[in-house]
């Protein structure tokens, strides 16, 4: 099974080719080629582990890693997924019991898992808040990769800064002088003048990469699965998304035969593609600054993967729904849902605000973080404490350890070779 361009223009490449190079050759993303089929007749067991092991065979056949591939799936999914029931019409999948507490634990322990650990790697991350901290915590282990995380400076929370500057001589934090465009501008850059550094192998681990945003279709497939049999109808997914990984996964899973009804995506007020579900034009706009700050996406690089995947406007609007939420809704929403006995994140705030407006019957909203990990938006609003997970509470006592860098290619090159090896 191979996997092509969303520009077309480039040779089609077996998934580790594709994992390694990041970005296709042509500049586009990697995207399969076909998807394979499945039927609920198919899975012998409803387990999430066996589930995902029998589709991702399905998308490495004739690729190496396959020979890893439960110990991958052991380890990227080695904590717990709940589906749970807070009323009748509102299911949640929660996401965010992995190390980190987002969901992106899921696609970045996948994406470790499949990388050599006897060559050395650099790994290039530009994080908004939440990837590197996953991405972090998923390569630490690693004795030869190397992680240099883009953040930028003053725009994350004291929470997420800790999580990117905490790891130790393996991970090297740079804050970045500008915005987060910038630090994924620069990482475009580094990967166009691969050269420069020297022969390392760089990886990246952002959502362009097709090793993190392919294994985010399994809990969709699984959850499908086991609401289907639950309760006797196909669901809606509601997703919270800015760069729009979650989003196009969900809809990977739907074009795989899952039983999903539509997906629907939750945007915070980076409203672009609401608007393009509405006049047909896509027009990326500047980042507007949100209290859900890991969606504060501009230009969400994976609306490319989307518009491959629904060339046709009249097709994607009846598969799929867009809508903008915002501050002022998030902050209802957390409100009303703590009286009903539920604390949720800011970006999960989004779904649960769109789930409320649509009121239909048979919807799962996504839950892509812990409340605790945003502690400063949702304390005050719900006026108490949110007790954090215990492995949280290791990553808040710990200390910081990074440095400032100006928003250009040159600077970064600077820190990668004082601190290669
Ligand atoms: C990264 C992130 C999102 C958005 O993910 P996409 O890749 O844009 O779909 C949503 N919520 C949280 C908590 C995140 O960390």
């Amino acid at each position: 099974m191979n996997f092509v361009s969303t520009r077309g223009k480039s040779k089609p490449v077996n998934f580790s080719t594709a994992l390694k190079a990041g970005l296709a050759e042509d500049g586009g993303l990697h995207v399969p080629q076909t998807f394979p089929q499945f039927s609920l007749s198919d899975f012998k067991s409803k387990k999430i582990l066996d589930i995902s092991y029998n589709i991702l065979e399905k998308f490495l056949a004739g690729d190496l890693i396959t020979e890893k591939l439960h110990q991958i799936l052991n380890d990227a999914l080695s904590f717990p997924i709940p589906l749970t029931s807070i009323s009748r019409n509102l299911n949640i999948l929660e996401l965010f019991h992995g190390p980190t507490a987002a969901f992106k634990d899921v696609g970045a322990r996948f994406l470790a898992g499949c990388v050599d650990d006897s060559n050395d790697s650099m790994v290039l991350v530009a994080t908004s808040g939440d990837t590197g901290g996953a991405v972090a915590s998923a390569f630490n282990k690693k004795k030869r990769s190397k992680v240099f995380i883009l953040f930028p400076e003053g725009k994350v929370s004291s929470f997420q800064q800790k999580q990117l500057t905490c790891w130790g001589k393996s991970v090297v934090a740079l804050a970045v002088r500008g915005s987060f465009d910038d630090c994924q501008r620069i990482v475009k850059q580094a990967f166009e003048a691969k050269k420069l550094f020297k022969g390392s192998q760089l990886l990246s681990a952002n959502s362009i990469n097709i090793g993190r945003i392919l294994p985010q279709t399994l809990y969709y497939a699984w959850a499908s699965m086991k609401y289907l049999n639950d309760h006797g109808a196909n669901p809606d997914f509601i997703v919270p998304t800015g760069n729009m990984g979650n989003g196009v996964a969900a809809l990977w899973a739907k074009k795989m035969g899952f039983p999903i009804a539509k997906v629907i995506l939750a945007f915070n007020a980076n409203g672009a593609v609401e608007e393009y579900f509405q006049t047909g034009d896509w027009k990326p706009r500047p980042t507007v600054y949100t209290l859900a700050n890991a969606m504060d996406v501009g230009k969400p690089s994976n609306m490319e993967r989307l518009l491959h995947l629904y060339p046709d406007l009249k097709q994607l609007r009846q598969d799929v729904e867009a809508y903008s939420v915002k501050d002022s809704e998030i902050k209802n929403t957390i409100i009303a849902l703590s009286k009903e006995g539920y604390v949720c994140c800011p970006h999960t705030a989004c779904a649960i605000h769109v789930s409320k407006k649509l009121s239909r019957h048979h919807m799962i909203v996504a839950s892509t973080a812990h409340p605790a990990k945003f502690k400063s938006v949702v304390e005050p609003l719900i006026g108490k404490e949110i007790p954090s997970p215990a492995h949280l509470k290791q990553i808040e006592n710990s200390k910081e350890s990074f440095e400032v860098i100006n928003a250009n290619l040159e600077s970064l090159i600077e820190k990668v070779l004082k601190n290669a090896n």
